[in-house]
């Protein structure tokens, strides 16, 4: 396995792999892997097949945390992250630096971004304001320096991977995009490198945003409720748990994510809480 820190040395790397058609799988990350980033790499192997090659990018992403956000203290452990990487047979692991990723930002010498203006609205966009400006720049710059013909992410991030989806389109990008299912702790957790920020108790009470997940596809079943009422519900389900805060909780069609006044089955549903000082997310179909 290769460790590639220069852009210049990941391009060289992918030209010489498609000078030889060699498939190329990307999986971007943020590094404290899980085994929910280790299901995507899975998911990448297959379909790059055992001749293809395996891109895991680690970079904490600057761009996309807002100003008060966990960009300082977001959990990091390269070492974990590479043996991880290792033994699922990933070929290179692309881990730049702020200043190859964005050369001259530190003295205002950055200045070109993407922003997607349709999916990237509501939800994360709207509690995280230039959050999907800085997901959609560097992941087009990691399609430009990794070249994929496959990019692998998670219905974890579900407003995320509609946003890429739209942006690769939009731009043409030959890249093919999958969405891999959300992989959960045993008791429903959504696995996720913030749950390191889950300590004693809140562990325990980080296990509401799936449940209220489960009581909404309880609550819609028989017949369609009104986003109102069952937002209200949820909030006060939620927040029964001592440290638990609702940020949002959205009902809308998966496709468009066009909000739904009434919900049916069918709906996607996303939350984000935060836990004490985590702020988690999480979706699924009602
Ligand atoms: P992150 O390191 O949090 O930026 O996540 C990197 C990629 O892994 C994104 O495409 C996420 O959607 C995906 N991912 C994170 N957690 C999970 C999970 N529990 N199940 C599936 N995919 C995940």
């Amino acid at each position: 396995m290769q460790v590639v820190t220069s852009v210049a040395a990941m391009q060289r790397l992918a030209k010489k792999w498609r000078r030889t058609s060699t498939t190329i799988g990307l999986v971007p990350t943020m590094g404290y892997l899980h085994a929910g980033h280790l299901s995507l790499v899975k998911r990448a192997r297959k379909l790059a097949g055992k001749n293809g090659k395996i891109v895991v990018s680690i970079y904490v992403n600057p761009t996309q945390f807002g100003p008060r956000e966990d960009l300082s203290r977001y959990p990091r452990d390269l070492k974990r992250d590479l043996k991880h990487c290792r033994d699922e047979g990933v070929d290179v692991v692309f881990v730049p630096s702020d200043e190859e990723m964005y050369p001259g930002k530190t003295q205002g010498l950055y200045s070109t971004y993407i922003v997607e203006e349709q999916l990237s609205q509501g939800m994360e966009g709207a509690s995280r304001p230039g959050h999907f400006r800085g997901v959609a720049t560097v992941v087009a710059k990691l399609f430009n320096i990794v070249q994929p013909d496959l990019a692998v992410f998670g219905a974890k991030d579900f407003q995320q991977a509609a946003v890429i989806q739209r942006m690769t389109r939009d731009l043409n990008f030959p890249v093919k995009i999958d969405v891999a299912p959300t992989f959960r702790e045993p008791d429903g957790l959504a696995m996720s490198s913030r749950n390191k920020y889950l300590e004693g108790d809140l562990r325990r009470q980080a296990v509401v945003l799936s449940r209220a997940i489960g009581m909404a596809q309880a609550a819609v079943e028989k017949s369609p409720v009104p986003a109102a009422r069952l937002k209200a519900d949820l909030k006060q389900f939620i927040e029964n748990e001592p440290a638990a805060r609702l940020d949002y909780v959205e009902f809308f069609d998966p496709e468009t994510l066009v909000p739904m006044p009434k919900v049916t089955r069918g709906a996607q549903m996303a939350l984000a809480v935060f836990v004490g000082k985590a702020r988690l997310i999480d979706n699924a179909k009602l």
